[in-house]
């Protein structure tokens, strides 16, 4: 059987990427390697309205916990400041069953899909990608395709098949730990940000409502900044503080360090978090993997037509992704190293300097009078501010 495009990885990015291409006219087929789309879950479920708008999505009440219209970041010596900046504003969606439905979009749109399908190697025609090997629940297979598109997650096997570098060095990534939790006192609207080294060196502790005292309780740190403990380890003590049940528990690894140096070749594109599109500073990988899910798809419907999929032609994905998005993920990845090198007493001091300030209409000059207490931060943001 030949597909115009393989897409392997049936998440967000996967399934995006899948349906963009079968609405563009092409044959799909998106393999997803675990038994269930959407499990297990790895992911907090924060997605803002821009997400909803630039995807075209509904957010439907299926898949929708509840509206997120305000954001708090707590210091570690007690320092709050919360926003109600409209670019918060958001859902807190169920991941289990929005990837499904996502899924199923694709499947509607005309894609084959198969779950319980783990790619397992690349077929090659003259240097030149040109399928899949695939063990599925009925056998092995191998399926030809003009494109591949890999959106397989960090350390992105098939992208290495194909010779890209998308390997994530240990220092790279924030290693993540979430419960989802019952009980809890919790503002329905308002998701809770914590930083500092009790909380989460060089990350932070979220909690993201989900209605009803449910809630999603997570840290993510860089293990090679934070000595021998890792996330679980500041979330139980957070947590056992809490007195809340925990319903569920899953782990998981965002790549924080920007994106990789190359994200197509010869008949292959990677997408989402096999790319490092993730944003460096919240970690937040949603709405970034659905903008490039989008191009990719429209990049390979350009490539079939015009019977061009060599890494040339399709290096027209890899420009346009980065003019969209590469600026903003530069400017997080900054921002982050700032927060990194921050003690506690400056972290808590630098939210204290912004009580009672409106954050919607913060600008620079204000900002720049908050910090000229802070000439070394100061300092370190001078070409960004
Ligand atoms: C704990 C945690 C909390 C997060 N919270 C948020 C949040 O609140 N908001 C936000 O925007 N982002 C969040 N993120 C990041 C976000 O989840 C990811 O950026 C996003 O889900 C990436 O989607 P993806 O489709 O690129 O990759 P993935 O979700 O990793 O999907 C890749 C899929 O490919 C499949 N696969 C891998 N190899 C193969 C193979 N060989 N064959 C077939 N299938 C294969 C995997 O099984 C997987 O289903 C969080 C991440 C973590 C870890």
């Amino acid at each position: 059987m030949k597909y115009d495009v393989v897409v392997v990885g049936g998440r967000v990015a996967g399934s995006i990427a899948a349906y963009h291409a079968a609405e563009n006219g092409l044959r799909v087929l998106m393999l997803e390697g675990n038994p269930e789309i959407g499990t297990p879950v790895q992911c907090a479920g924060g997605v803002s309205d821009s997400f909803f708008k630039s995807t075209g999505i509904k957010p439907l009440p299926e898949f929708t916990c509840t509206r997120i219209n305000a954001a708090a970041i707590n210091g570690p010596h007690g320092a709050r400041i919360t926003t109600r900046n409209p670019i918060i504003s958001g859902y807190i969606i169920e991941r289990k069953i929005f990837d499904k439905y996502l899924a199923l979009r694709a499947a509607e749109a005309g894609a084959d899909v198969s779950a319980g399908s783990r790619v397992k190697d690349l077929i090659f025609h003259d240097g030149s990608v040109s399928g899949v090997k695939f063990r599925g629940p009925d056998g092995t297979h191998e399926v030809e395709s003009d494109i591949v598109i890999a959106a397989d997650g960090i350390q992105s096997g098939v992208g290495r098949m194909a010779g890209l570098d998308t390997r994530f060095r240990p220092g790279e990534l924030c290693s993540c730990a979430q419960y989802e939790v019952a009980g809890l006192d919790v503002d329905d609207e308002t998701m809770e940000f914590y930083f500092g080294s009790t909380f989460a060196p060089s990350g932070y502790l979220w909690i993201f409502p989900k209605g009803d005292g449910r809630a999603n309780v997570g840290v993510g740190v860089r293990r090679t900044r934070c000595s021998d403990n890792g996330p679980l380890h500041y979330l139980n003590s957070f947590i056992s503080r809490a007195g809340c049940s925990r319903l569920e528990f899953n782990a998981g690894a965002v790549p924080v360090a920007g994106p990789i140096g190359r994200t197509c070749t010869d008949g292959l594109l990677v997408v989402g978090d096999a790319a490092g599109q993730v944003d460096p500073l919240t970690g937040g990988g949603i709405h970034i993997a659905a903008e490039c899910a989008m191009i990719a798809a429209d990049v390979a419907t350009d490539a079939i037509e015009s019977q061009r999929t060599d890494s040339g032609f399709l290096s027209n994905y890899e420009s346009t992704w980065r003019d969209r998005i590469g600026k903003n993920l530069d400017r997080s990845l900054k921002f982050r190293k700032v927060l990194d090198s921050l003690s506690d007493d400056e972290l808590d001091a630098l939210i204290r300097s912004f009580d009672g300030k409106d954050l919607n209409s913060i600008s620079k000059i204000s900002l720049l009078k908050v910090l000229r207490y802070y000439p070394r931060i100061l300092k370190m943001l001078k070409n960004m501010l």
